[in-house]
């Protein structure tokens, strides 16, 4: 049988050869045992990349079982996930976005926090138990929160606006009382203005049941990490372009995508998307995920960061999956995380989403791969380190005996 292995170097090329034996399986034990404590004592930090190894791709299938997601951490972390076992339609949970810090200098009426039947849980206003015709649907007037300042505004549901005003946000992080976009303090007037509120195309709470999703239905297996970049449109966030890569941070798949409503927002910022990228842009969702099921099978790893996002706007139902939000957790636990940003800069020593012109797919999409191969490294090293000190320890056991004898 045709072993497939790679080099766990950073984007070398992939190895084809047959048969490759591991340099660590022909070291004696004693050369294992001290490369290990130069490694544990003298490793950098940030630690280098990973150094020339050779992992079988089985291998690493193996070594990344223990970091799956369970359906239980698929759910509370907002993955989309089958409603009956073979299902493609799928709901999902959605907790509560935590409030936009605010510092109240005088009561404001019109604040969110005062309208009533405006809290969190916004919805359909207008049902009833009448069936509606399909244009009466359309016309519905259904509630949503603004994602960027936090304000409830309406729309039907054909996506026309039925809230006038202008939205004014922040578009940076806020932390220790103050906004990262302008060193503003919490509460003031925002930064950032736009003509149009705008919302992530899901609800806090249930959301569901969601049709137009597909999910891998072949045996093929392999691990790519795949990333996302989303525009703002009358449905919400929508798919604008994807990027796959393999283990070696070979780009394996990379495409535009036309959403299918209009376009409030290219969010450029943090997309990197510009107008002209869409302009010419034929690929659909569905030509999308028709491409990705090509090569993602039922075995198929996929690894991301805050996957769940991914696969909202691809409609994709999947289970074997790595999330670097779960490999790397928030000290202080969910809904906390860590970012890729960061993450990025402290374990690989790499700086991204550096650009002004927005976050790369492909860029994020690396990092994702390399953080995934620096674990099962590290898991590989500490596994090799036990196996190494109980192997020493059944050598050289403490014998009082010889001691006594001795003394
Ligand atoms: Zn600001
Ligand atoms: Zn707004």
């Amino acid at each position: 049988m045709k072993m497939q292995h790679f080099c766990e170097q950073y984007y070398g090329s992939l190895c084809q050869e047959e048969g490759a034996i591991s340099t660590a399986d022909n070291a004696s034990t004693a050369d294992r045992w001290q490369q290990i404590k130069n490694d544990m004592s003298a490793s950098p930090w940030p630690p280098s990349p990973p150094s020339a190894q050779t992992i079988l791709m089985e291998e690493l299938t193996a070594a990344l079982q223990p970091h799956l997601l369970s359906r239980t951490q698929m759910w509370e972390l907002g993955y989309p996930v089958e409603i009956e076992p073979n299902s493609t339609k799928a709901v999902m949970y959605m907790n509560a976005p935590p409030p936009r810090p605010t510092i109240f200098t005088s009561w404001n009426v019109n604040a969110p926090e005062f309208i009533p039947g405006s809290e969190t849980n916004s919805g359909v206003i207008s049902t009833g138990s009448t069936p509606r015709l399909d244009s009466e649907k359309a016309t519905e007037e259904v509630e949503h929160l603004c994602v960027r300042c936090r304000k409830v505004f309406h729309m039907t549901r054909d996506g026309e606006y039925l809230t006038q005003g202008f939205c004014s946000y922040h578009w940076g992080r806020a932390a220790d009382g103050y906004y990262a976009c302008c060193n503003e303090g919490f509460g003031s007037k925002g930064c950032a203005l736009s003509i149009f509120h705008v919302w992530n195309g899901t609800n806090p709470g249930m959301n569901g049941p969601l049709e137009g999703y597909v999910r891998p239905r072949s045996h093929r297996g392999g691990v790519y990490a795949i990333d996302t970049e989303m525009c703002y449109t009358t449905a919400g966030l929508e798919l604008a372009s994807v990027a796959v890569v393999d283990v070696n941070g070979q780009l394996v798949y990379q495409t535009y995508v036309r959403p299918s409503s209009s376009i409030l927002c290219y969010n450029t910022r943090f997309s990197g998307i510009r107008p002209r990228n869409l302009q010419h842009a034929t690929k659909t969702l569905r030509d999308v995920q028709n491409d990705l099921l090509e090569f993602v099978g039922t075995d198929t790893i996929l690894v991301g960061h805050a996957l769940e996002n991914d696969f909202k706007v691809l409609k994709l139902l999947h289970t074997a999956v790595v999330d670097t939000c779960a490999m790397y957790p928030h000290a202080r636990g969910l809904p906390m995380r860590r970012s890729l940003r960061v993450l990025s800069e402290e374990y690989l020593g790499r700086k991204i989403q550096q650009s002004s012109a927005g976050h790369s797919a492909l860029e994020d999409a690396r990092a994702v791969m390399d953080l995934i191969l620096l674990k099962v490294k590290e898991d590989r090293a500490f596994t090799e380190h036990h196996l190494i000190s109980n192997q020493l320890h059944e050598f050289q056991p403490y014998t009082p005996y010889l001691l006594v004898s001795v003394a």
